[in-house]
């Protein structure tokens, strides 16, 4: 392997700790626990095990976490009555609904029902409106994290040809607008495009969200080039045992960091970068509702 290890966890690691010490600062100046609630509606058991984490580690950093689990029969407007609560809590300086919820509630409704200040996600209109005409607002935290980590490895990224394979509304056009901030020249690509293979070749920055198995191989990334594989995919391993799986991104890594200059990999990459990130929202909204200064 040639290329840098972009180490998720250890960096995560040490935004937890600055969180942690911000919350601490907050209850010993001020009185603020900062407050994150977490909505799960139905029993996804993936979506689970997420809520279970971001509750743990809410805890960890010295935060209050609000868990409310609804059965998955639970009616729109209930939700919606749950979520007009949490926005009137002065407890609750953030509000997440774990996605995706069942499909007789509307999703966008359910996002755009949150309070954009406490709409640690990043996803209300408002905030999505905010980030692409460059002023403050709440920014998606998996798109977050790939910026922090790019940051870290290159410094400034301005110039740099970044493509992001992936166009979500959670991931891929946030992830532009981020990179293109950073006077990036930015190319989503999506499932109609064409060359794609040529198009990667081309990337400084290469962002694979695409949740493809290891669809991306070491011959579309370009030499030297800055790789984020942002893909959670599980696939049979049965070296491991008979009906065992492994986590795999959207790039081939044994292949990618063969050429690339730098590279995430998977588990252990952007996974844990998003808690973290979530984390540190949930702090900068507590502050901004407190009229107090935000962490850097
Ligand atoms: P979506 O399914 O919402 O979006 C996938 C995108 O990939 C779409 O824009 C789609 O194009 C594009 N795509 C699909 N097939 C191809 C192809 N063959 N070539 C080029 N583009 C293609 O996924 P998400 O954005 O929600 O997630 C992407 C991955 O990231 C998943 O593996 C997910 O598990 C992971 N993820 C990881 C997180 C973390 O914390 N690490 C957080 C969130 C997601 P089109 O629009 O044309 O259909």
């Amino acid at each position: 392997m040639n290329a840098t290890l972009i180490d998720g966890k250890v960096f995560a690691a040490s935004i937890r700790e600055k969180v942690a010490a911000h919350v601490a600062r907050l209850q010993a100046e001020h009185g603020l626990t900062p407050g994150l609630a977490v909505v799960l509606v139905g029993e996804d058991p993936a979506s689970q095990v997420y809520v279970r984490n971001k509750g743990q580690q809410t805890k960890e950093v010295g935060m209050a976490s609000f868990e409310h689990r609804l059965a998955a029969e639970t009616s729109e407007a209930d939700l919606l009555a749950l979520i007009a609560r949490l926005n009137a809590d002065p407890s609750v300086h953030g509000i997440l609904v774990q996605l995706p919820v069942p499909d007789h509630i509307d999703e966008a409704k359910v996002i755009n029902a949150i309070a954009p200040e406490k709409d640690v996600d990043g996803f209300h209109i408002s905030n999505v409106g905010l980030l692409a005409t460059g002023q403050k607002s709440m920014v998606p935290c998996t798109p977050l994290g790939c910026l922090l980590m790019l940051r870290d490895t290159l410094g400034s990224l301005s110039g740099l040809n970044a493509v992001v394979v992936g166009r979500s509304n959670i991931v891929g056009k946030p992830m532009a607008q981020l990179l293109l901030k950073e006077s990036c020249t930015v190319t989503v690509a999506h499932s109609r495009t064409r060359d794609l293979a040529g198009l990667c070749r081309s990337a400084d920055i290469l962002v694979a969200a695409v949740g493809r198995p290891q669809m991306i191989p070491g011959d579309w990334v370009k030499p030297g080039a800055t790789v984020i594989d942002v893909g959670i995919n599980r696939i049979p391993a049965p070296e491991k045992g008979e009906g065992k799986t492994r986590l795999v991104g959207d790039v081939d890594f044994a292949g990618a960091a063969e050429v690339a200059g730098a590279i995430t990999p998977v588990p252990g990459g952007v996974g844990p970068m998003t808690i973290a990130c979530l984390l540190a929202n949930t702090v900068t909204a507590c502050c901004r509702a407190n009229d107090l200064p935000e962490p850097e």
